[in-house]
C-alpha cells in the first residue's frame, strides 16, 4: 500500500470485500480491490469497481435539514439546530399525548454498526419503546430465528475459507453469480482446481449459479421444505448420516425422522416438480461428502414458511454432523453489508444488544443497567411490516426513517405509500434526493455516506472491519451518530456525549464482554493497525474466530444443536387461482442494488439490465398470446405493474420473474415490482413473503 493509499470496505454487500482507496490529483477518489483482504484478494464485482462515481458524483445529495410546517407547505431549508429542535419538540409532545410506542425508527443494513447501537441506545434505552426495526427484517430475520433455535444462537458458524475445504456445496434460493459475486469467483476457481466439488442449486429459475451448478433442482416455489424433508429421508434410508453427532450433539431428532417420513421421495417429487432420481441424487452427492456447505438467501428467507425453511435446510447439517469441522456448516449469504453488525447491536424490534433476549427480564435488567436507565420496555416493537400497518391505522404517529427506502423496498407499496400520507410526522435521514421516500419527509435530514464517517461493520462471516472517513460530506451533511447524538441531547436524555464513533464503537465491545460475541478487546487501533477479525475475539492477542463450535459444544441450554420441526411444510401464501394463475417471485440483477439510489446514478452499471422486464416461460407466454418484448400488465390484489415481457426458459412454467430495484422516482410507478407484492409474512421472523404473490399476466 503507497503511502497515500488508505483500506476500506465496500458499502453494497454483506461479503465485505477489501478496497484501497486512493485520490487523484483534483481529489477525486478511485477505488480498486485490496490484494492482501482475506474475503477478495484484490477483486471486486461491477458495484464495487464503480463505487468511485458514487462518490464522486454528488448531483443527487442531499446538502442542507430542510422542513415543512405542515404538509401544504413546501419544506424550505433550516438550521440543523432548527432541524433537531423541531424533532425534538415534535417527539416530546407525541409522546406525551400517546405514550412512547407511539414513535419509532427504521433503519437499515447499511448502517454502520455505530449507527445502528445509537438508534437503539435511543430508542430501546431513552426514548421507552422497542420500536426500532431494519431493512434487514425484509432479508435476515428467517435466518436469524434458524440459526437460534439450532445452535441457541444468531451465530453463523463458517468462514469463506471453508469454501475452499469444502467438496459439496448446496445453494437454495440464492443466486450468488450475481448477487455475491466475489464468493461465487471463488467458489468457482475452487471447482476449476478441484472438478471433483460438486455444486447444486435449488431455484425455481435457471440463474447463472444455477447453469454453473452440477445439478439443478428447480423446484415449484414454496416447497422448499417438502424437498430438504425428502432429502433428509432418503440420506436416512442410505445411511448416510451422523448417527454418532446426532446422539451426542442433537436434540429433536425422534420428531425430525417421523416428519421426513411422513411424505415419501416419490410424493416430494411431484411436489416441488423435481424428478425423484434428482432428489435422491442430491441425497448422495450431500452424503457421499466430506465437507458439506449449505448456502442461502432470499429464495429462503422471504417467505410466508422462511423459518420453516431454514429449519428444514439447517437439519440437513446437522442429520450429516456437517457442523463445527473444516470445510462443513450452514452459511446464510447477508445481503447488505452491515446486516450482521445491526444484529449484534440488537438492531430489531425483538432484539436486544450483544444478542441479549428481550423478552428475559434479567437481560432487560443488564442492558437498563449498562445504559443507565431505569428499565428497557418488555413489549415487543413493531417490526417492519407491523410498523407502517401502525402508521396506516393511526397507532404510530412519528417515524424516523434512515438510510432505506421503504416506498420502492417494502412489499405492497401502495399501502406504504398510505401509511406515510396518513403519519404525523416523518423525519427521513439519507443521502439522495433520489429516495423515493425523500418526498413524504416532513423533516428532511441529510446524511454523511460511505467514506464520509468512520465506524465498523461485520460482514457474513463475521468479520468486522473498520472503514474509515477520507473525504468531507457535502454541504452541511452529517454522520449519523452526530444527528442521532444531537438530537437525544435535544430531548434531554444523558448519555449521548460523546466525542468520536470510537467511543460509541468502544461502548458497545465493553458490553460484549463475556458474551459470546465478545468483542471486547478489539479496538480501533487494532482494526487500523492489524486488519479485519472475525468475531468473538475475547482478548488482546486473539487473532478472530474464524469457525464456531468445534468443540461440539452449542449455545444452546443442552449444549446440543436442536432439530426444529417445520410447523408446516407447505407453502402458506395466498395461493394461484383462476383469477390470479401464475406465481410472481422477485429479485435482484447483477449490477443493480437495492432501490438504485447510488448504482442507478451509473450508467456503466445500466447496461447489463437496463429496464426492468417480466420473465416469463415461453408456455405461459403462449397461453397468455404474449410475444418477446410485448408490454405486459401484471396484476395481483394489491396493485398493477406494466413493463415488457422477456420470454425465457429460464424460468419454471407458471412461475413469472420481476426485479425489484426501481421505484417510482427512477421511471414509473408502474415498474415497481412491489405494488404487486403481498403483506404476508413469516409468523416467526415476521419477514415479508417477496418470493410468492399470486398474479395475473397478458398482454396490454
Ligand atoms: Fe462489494 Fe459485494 Fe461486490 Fe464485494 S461482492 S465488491 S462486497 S458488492
Amino acid at each position: 500500500m503507497l503511502k497515500n493509499e488508505v483500506k476500506s470496505t465496500c458499502s453494497y454487500c454483506g461479503v465485505g470485500c477489501g478496497i484501497i482507496i486512493k485520490k487523484d490529483t483534483n481529489d477525486n477518489v478511485l477505488v480498486e480491490g485490496d490484494k492482501e483482504h482475506p474475503v477478495n484478494k484484490g477483486m471486486l464485482c461491477s458495484k464495487g469497481m464503480n463505487l468511485h462515481y458514487v462518490v464522486n458524483d454528488r448531483s443527487d445529495r442531499i446538502l442542507y435539514p430542510e422542513m415543512r410546517w405542515s404538509r401544504s407547505h413546501p419544506r424550505e431549508r433550516v438550521s440543523w439546530n432548527d432541524a433537531l429542535e423541531r424533532a425534538a419538540s415534535v417527539f416530546k409532545a407525541i409522546i406525551k399525548k400517546h405514550g412512547p410506542d407511539s414513535v419509532g425508527f427504521y433503519v437499515s443494513g447499511q448502517s454502520l454498526t455505530e449507527e445502528y447501537y445509537i438508534a437503539n441506545k435511543l430508542t430501546k434505552g431513552f426514548l421507552g419503546t422497542n420500536n426500532i426495526d431494519t431493512n434487514s427484517r425484509l432479508c435476515m430475520s428467517s435466518a436469524v430465528v434458524g440459526y437460534k433455535k439450532t445452535f441457541g444462537e444468531d451465530s453463523v458458524p463458517i468462514s469463506y475459507e471453508d469454501i475452499e475445504l469444502a467438496d459439496c456445496f448446496l445453494i437454495a434460493g440464492a443466486n450468488p453469480a450475481w448477487c455475491h459475486p466475489i464468493l461465487f469467483r471463488r467458489l468457482e476457481k475452487h471447482k476449476e482446481d478441484n472438478p471433483e466439488v460438486k455444486i447444486i442449486v435449488v431455484d425455481p429459475r435457471k440463474t447463472d449459479s444455477a447453469n454453473f451448478a452440477d445439478l439443478h433442482l428447480q423446484l415449484i416455489p414454496g416447497t422448499d421444505v417438502v424437498l430438504y424433508n425428502a432429502i433428509g429421508r432418503r440420506l436416512f434410508e442410505r445411511g448416510l448420516i451422523d448417527d454418532d453427532f446426532i446422539k451426542n450433539h442433537t436434540e429433536g431428532f425422534k420428531d425430525y425422522k417421523e416428519q421426513i417420513f411422513s411424505t415419501s421421495v416419490k410424493q416430494a417429487s411431484k411436489i416441488c416438480g423435481v424428478p425423484e432420481k434428482d432428489i435422491r441424487k442430491a441425497a448422495d452427492i450431500i452424503g457421499l461428502s466430506k465437507g458439506f456447505i449449505s448456502m442461502w438467501a432470499m429464495g429462503l428467507n422471504q417467505s410466508a414458511v422462511g423459518t420453516d425453511k431454514n429449519f428444514a435446510l439447517l437439519n440437513l447439517s446437522l442429520i450429516t454432523g456437517q457442523v463445527g469441522k473444516p470445510g462443513s456448516g450452514p452459511f446464510s449469504l447477508t445481503g447488505q453489508p452491515n446486516a450482521m453488525g445491526g444484529r449484534e447491536v440488537g438492531g430489531m424490534a425483538n432484539l436486544l444488544a450483544v444478542h441479549k433476549d428481550l423478552f428475559n427480564p434479567e437481560h432487560r435488567r443488564e442492558v437498563a443497567q449498562f445504559w443507565g436507565v431505569d428499565k428497557i420496555s418488555d413489549k415487543a416493537g413493531y417490526t417492519a411490516t407491523e410498523m407502517f400497518d401502525a402508521l396506516e391505522k393511526g397507532k404510530l404517529k412519528a417515524v424516523w426513517i434512515v438510510c432505506t427506502n421503504p416506498l420502492v423496498s417494502m412489499p405492497n407499496t401502495h399501502q406504504i405509500e398510505r401509511a406515510m400520507k396518513n403519519a404525523k410526522f416523518i423525519v427521513v435521514q439519507d443521502i439522495s434526493h433520489k429516495s423515493d421516500t425523500a418526498a413524504y419527509a416532513d423533516l428532511l435530514l441529510p446524511a454523511a455516506g460511505w467514506l464520509e464517517k468512520e465506524g465498523t461493520m461485520t460482514n457474513s462471516e463475521r468479520r468486522i472491519s473498520y472503514l474509515p472517513q477520507e473525504v468531507r460530506p457535502p454541504g452541511e451533511a452529517k454522520a449519523d451518530v452526530e444527528i442521532f447524538c444531537e438530537f437525544a441531547k435535544k430531548m434531554g436524555f444523558r448519555g449521548f456525549n460523546y466525542n468520536s464513533s470510537e467511543e460509541i464503537y468502544n461502548e458497545y465491545c465493553s458490553m460484549t464482554k463475556g458474551t459470546n460475541i465478545d468483542v471486547s478487546y478489539l479496538n480501533y487501533d487494532r482494526l487500523k493497525n492489524e486488519g479485519t477479525f472475525q468475531w468473538p475475539v475475547p482478548d488482546y492477542r486473539h487473532s478472530g474466530t474464524k469457525r464456531l463450535f468445534e468443540d461440539k459444544k452449542f449455545y444452546t441450554p443442552s449444549q446440543k444443536a436442536i432439530f426444529n420441526i417445520p410447523k408446516s411444510i407447505e407453502n402458506t401464501s395466498p395461493k394461484t387461482n383462476d383469477n390470479y394463475p401464475l406465481i410472481l417471485t422477485t429479485g435482484r440483477v447483477r449490477d443493480q442494488w437495492h432501490t438504485m439510489t447510488r448504482t442507478g446514478k451509473v450508467s456503466r452499471l445500466k447496461t447489463h439490465y437496463p429496464t426492468p422486464v417480466l420473465e416469463i416461460n415461453p408456455i405461459d407466454a403462449h397461453i397468455n398470446k404474449i410475444k418477446n418484448g410485448d408490454i405486459t400488465e401484471i396484476k395481483s390484489q394489491n396493485g398493477v405493474v406494466r413493463v415488457r415481457a422477456s420470454i425465457t426458459d429460464n424460468i419454471k412454467e407458471s412461475v413469472v420473474f420481476l426485479p425489484m430495484h426501481w421505484g417510482k422516482k427512477l421511471q414509473s410507478d408502474l415498474n415497481r415490482a412491489n405494488n404487486l407484492t403481498n403483506t404476508i409474512v413469516d409468523p416467526q421472523s415476521k419477514e415479508p413473503d417477496f418470493k410468492y404473490t399470486a398474479v395475473s399476466v397478458k398482454k396490454y
